[in-house]
């Protein structure tokens, strides 16, 4: 069974949409078959893998609100064989409100997420900056969650907000959801600020945080415009390399095998 992560942070601009982009291509690079979902509405992660968000009849919300089957909604992408995209776009906004007199409000990602986990390897799933109704399906969805924490000021800032929502999660609508790790971002080598950053969360959270730490790197800020992940854009650059390590780590964390059998069925 695949493995669903979440890529949740309600502070904007961390390094969310980033990381579940190029996590994904780095996995689906290493030939695990891999599906992003975009769950937010500004739809930056449908975008950086190359579709334009006007284009998309059917997203995550037609999914979750009017029942459409998730393989109606699934778009593979041109970039890499093994990476699939659930779309998202701007109406996902409306979604929160139409969701809140549905029956199992909460459930709904859930629903359509779980059956698709015998055909994928990890469903990794790009959150919107808030704590909303969708953000708690995708943490109801998901087996665990990855937080990404700029190495900036106020870098924990609204982190203790986060955790406790996680844990009311927990006792509430999914009992085995797990924090993956919190993933390090942004990180500038030549800052004091930076290098403190770390120090301070790695004191804090101790073997929660990964041993990657992402670079703040021009590679990485530059590909979405090419609609491509950093590994396309720029192989070599820190940027694909670090996350290239980021999906290792996790491969190896759940001691993931990829699978040879499928990747002869594709060759034929
Ligand atoms: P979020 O999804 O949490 O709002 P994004 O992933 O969109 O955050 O990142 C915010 C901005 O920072 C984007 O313009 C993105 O290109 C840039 N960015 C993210 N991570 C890096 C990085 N490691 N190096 C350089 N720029 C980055
Ligand atoms: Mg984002």
């Amino acid at each position: 069974m695949g493995k669903i992560i979440a890529v949740a942070n309600q502070k904007g601009g961390v390094g969310k949409t980033t990381s579940a982009i190029n996590l994904a291509a780095s996995l689906a690079a290493l030939d695990y078959r891999t599906l992003l979902v975009d769950a937010d509405p500004q739809a930056n992660a449908t975008s950086g893998v190359g579709f334009d968000p006007k284009d998309i009849e059917n997203s995550v919300y037609e999914c979750m609100v009017d029942g459409i089957p998730p393989k109606d909604i699934i778009l593979q992408t041109n970039i890499l064989p093994h990476l699939d995209l659930m779309p998202s776009h701007i109406d996902l906004v409306g979604a929160e409100v139409e969701m809140i007199n549905l029956p199992n409000r909460e459930e709904k990602m859930k629903a359509a997420l779980r059956p698709l986990a015998a055909e994928y390897d990890f469903i990794i799933i790009d959150c919107s900056p808030s704590l909303g109704l969708i953000t708690v399906n995708a943490l109801t969805a998901a087996n665990s969650v990855i937080i990404p924490v700029q190495c900036e000021y106020f870098a924990l800032e609204g982190l203790g907000k986060l955790l406790n929502t996680i844990k009311i999660i927990q006792s509430r609508l999914n009992t085995d959801l797990e924090i993956e790790g919190i993933l390090l971002t942004m990180y500038d080598v030549r800052l004091r600020l930076s290098n403190q950053v770390v120090e301070e969360v790695q004191m804090h959270f101790q073997q929660l945080v990964f041993d990657t730490i992402i670079p703040r790197n021009v590679k990485l800020s530059e590909s979405p415009s090419f609609g491509i992940p950093v590994i396309l854009h720029d192989a070599e650059s820190k940027g694909a390399v670090s996350y290239l390590n980021l999906a290792r780590e996790i491969v190896e964390k759940n001691s993931v095998e990829a699978n040879p059998e499928e990747e002869a069925a594709d060759e034929v």
